[in-house]
């Protein structure tokens, strides 16, 4: 199953894709209160959208992410090995959290807004993992069973106030508004035989800057859901961005910025591509 929220006149709709449009699930206005009432609910939902006369044209609508809502946007840091090589980094030994918050999250074709306070923003492709069953110390063997699917992700990343700033403080670098492009949709985990095994890549205006697999994770999914919830109650719709493989901007040298009018593009096999445009800072 494959879901999307669109923004209609009438506010965020839950829909299901069908036949190349976005069909919308009657009464579903939050794709969170959608995936907390069960795998079941979200399976009825499905049937419902599919018989759903309102439908929308993808190439017209304002898509916002999956899930636009969460309670918890949570990321991994330096989670492929050859990217900690990259960043001059040891392979953490334990996962490296940092956060985002819903300020940050837009969908597919949205515009990334470069910040006027940095001058040094970088792309990042990651896959996303969708949060489907509430849960607190979580075993390994059971985690993936909280899992309710993967969506494309986009880690903007403000090089100068990740790294530069006293503390090591990441996550300011990381939660700018439109930092976290997410989309087009959420597939559900059942047609994602192995989210360790995903081929994951960037472009930047045409030119292929990421290219590696999800085989390279350090800690694979039911590892970083086992670990989060030994610290916090994992909630249905909470966001995992789980990493990025080699090839960022800041590695490069020289070092390769967003640029306004720049085009980045996200893709995982089986999952779809995230588009998005770069803008400059127009807030007045
Ligand atoms: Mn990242």
């Amino acid at each position: 199953m494959r879901f999307v929220t669109v923004m209609t006149e009438q506010g965020p709709r839950a829909c299901g894709v069908f036949e190349g449009a976005y069909a919308e699930i009657d009464g579903a206005t939050s794709m969170r209160s959608l995936l907390a009432q069960g795998p079941d609910a979200l399976k009825d939902a499905w049937r419902i959208a599919k018989q759903s006369p309102k439908r929308h044209d993808p190439a017209r609508v304002r898509l916002l992410a999956p899930v636009p809502d969460p309670s918890k946007i949570l990321c991994i840091g330096l989670n492929y090995l050859d990217h900690a090589a990259e960043s001059g980094m040891q392979p953490p030994s334990e996962p490296i959290l940092f956060t985002k918050y819903a300020n940050t999250l837009i969908g597919h074709r949205e515009p990334i807004i470069l910040p006027r306070e940095s001058q040094e923003v970088d792309y990042e492709a990651e896959l996303v993992v969708v949060i489907g069953k509430r849960g607190k110390h979580i075993p390994l063997a059971s985690a993936l069973d909280h899992v309710a699917g993967y969506a494309v992700g986009h880690d903007v990343s403000a090089r100068d106030w990740q790294l530069n700033k006293p503390g090591k403080q990441w996550t300011i670098g990381k939660t700018f508004d439109t930092f976290a492009p997410i989309g087009p949709e959420l597939v559900t985990a059942d047609e994602v035989p192995d989210p360790h095994n995903l081929g994951i890549r960037l472009r930047l205006n045409g030119q292929t800057m990421q290219d590696s697999s999800t085989a390279q994770l350090i800690f694979r999914v039911d590892a970083l859901v086992s670990y989060l919830s030994r610290v916090m109650t994992l909630e249905p719709g909470d966001l995992i961005f789980t990493g990025t493989p080699p090839g960022v901007g800041m590695a490069r040298k020289p070092p390769v910025w967003l640029k306004p009018g720049d085009q980045v593009e996200v893709e995982i096999d089986g999952l779809g591509t995230l588009a998005n445009p770069v803008a400059a800072d127009s807030y007045s």
